[in-house]
């Protein structure tokens, strides 16, 4: 199995957010202080900004499964093509391994993930 996917990037989707509330702050500022002509301008380059969504500039894949061997494996990889971020995980339980895993959490899937992400991380 493997899928793709395209997504925001969380820095470039803050640095949107940011830039966003900085030309609405700017509209509010001007406010009073400039010409009509002049303020209205920037509450519309405000509000174009803000109609405009982000670029979903994030690239996601992973691969996510069990063998035929009982091997249960999750490979997530992110990049951004605007910025370096940048996220990998990968890990991989045996069949022994799930089976403790059931013995132990049979509820809990989550958190054998989060335990394990220190250990068998590649
Ligand atoms: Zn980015």
């Amino acid at each position: 199995m493997s899928a793709d996917n395209w997504t925001l990037c969380p820095t470039c989707y803050a640095a949107w957010r940011e830039r966003e509330t900085q030309l609405f702050t700017d509209a509010m500022n001007a406010y009073g202080k400039v010409g009509e002509r002049e303020y209205h301008e920037i509450q519309a380059s405000a509000k174009a900004f803000s109609a405009k969504q982000p670029e979903r500039t994030l690239r996601e894949d992973w691969d996510i499964g069990t063998d035929e061997d009982g091997q249960f494996a999750v490979d997530y990889r992110s990049s951004c093509n605007s910025c370096d971020y940048a996220f990998n995980y990968k890990v991989t339980l045996s069949p022994e391994e799930i089976v403790q895993h059931n013995a132990e959490q049979p509820k809990d899937t989550i958190s054998i993930a989060a335990r394990r992400l220190g250990r068998r991380t590649r």
